[in-house]
């Protein structure tokens, strides 16, 4: 505003002023005066200033624990404080999502695994009326060892696991397709559904599950090892694994191989990937629940193998 005030008076001497015109010098008093006023009106509108007050930082924000695993928020928040202690045993999970988990994790498998092993997460699953959850890798004799696919605490194993009969996997089963219309996952089992709820977990039959950390969103990273025949009893809850410690052995406890007390039939690994609230799976959102043609789903299974490579 200053700024123009010169030109403006220049202007007004300069001009040809017409005998009607005021004074100059009223002139410049009453510019004066509005520049006056406006800069007085500018002070009342704008606040005083404030010493800045010290905000103390927010307390760290509780673990936001997917739905799933709501019966393990007090192990899982626990198990964080051991991954937080100790961040340099644990791989660094900020860049992790369900659209990125490159280079965080390797084949819970020691021996090479082809694309075709592989069933991925996010295929139909008819017999239940479901969807996959995990990566299934067949091929695989009884008793393989598994490991963790990062390194990360045992929230989770079953030593005390009780094979299911045929006849409550039967009925299971023909409550997801009769009555359930899918898969009831949550493992507070509501007392309607007794002694049948539960199924999701029922049919992962025995299992260990890792937690990872979390990533920069503070979404938790865990895994689930399931259909084991048995785990590493040397291992309990809170205990950390890195990738060359012994979880688990392939077997096939919750399929119907386990039910006909075969050792053949259904043996295979299942693993699963959350990160926040949901499975990863490599398949686009329009492709969970399908299958896909022959060529497009060797190259989902491909991407599996180039995102968690074998080491061994
Ligand atoms: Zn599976």
């Amino acid at each position: 505003m200053l700024k123009v005030l010169p030109d403006k008076i220049t202007k007004k001497i300069t001009d040809k002023v017409p005998s009607k015109a005021l004074p100059i010098t009223i002139q410049i008093l009453a510019i004066i005066i509005v520049v006056g006023l406006v800069g007085g009106i500018k002070i009342l509108i704008s606040p005083p200033e404030k010493k800045p007050v010290p905000v103390p930082p927010p307390p760290p924000a509780p673990v936001a624990v997917p739905k799933y695993f709501q019966d393990y928020l007090e192990v899982i928040t626990r198990a964080d404080k051991i991954v937080s202690e100790n961040p340099t045993a644990f791989k660094n999970l900020n860049e992790v999502s369900l659209m990125n988990i490159q280079g965080v994790f390797q084949m819970p498998i020691k021996k090479p695994v082809s694309y075709m092993q592989l069933r991925l997460p996010g295929d139909p699953r008819g017999y239940r009326n479901d969807v996959h959850q995990g990566t299934d890798i067949y091929g695989l004799p009884w008793g393989e060892k598994v490991y963790p696919i990062a390194p990360g605490v045992v929230i989770r194993i079953d030593k005390n696991y009780v094979p299911l009969t045929k006849v409550t996997r039967d009925k299971m089963l023909e409550l997801t397709r009769t009555k359930w219309h899918g898969t009831p996952g949550s493992l507070t089992i509501p007392s309607a559904e007794q002694p049948y709820g539960n199924v999701l977990d029922k049919l992962r039959g025995r299992q260990v599950w890792i937690y990872h950390g979390k990533n920069k969103n503070r979404e938790p990273v865990l895994t689930m090892y399931a259909h084991l025949s048995n785990v590493n009893d040397q291992l309990k809850v809170y205990d950390v694994v890195g990738v060359d410690n012994v979880i688990g052995f392939v077997g096939n406890s919750g399929t119907s191989g386990e039910v006909e007390h075969s050792k053949s039939r259904e043996v295979h690994l299942h693993f699963e990937i959350f990160v926040g609230d949901r499975y990863w799976t490599p398949k686009k959102d329009w492709e969970i629940g399908k299958m896909q043609d022959i060529a497009r789903y060797q190259e989902l299974q491909e991407s599996i193998i180039k995102l968690i490579p074998s080491h061994y």
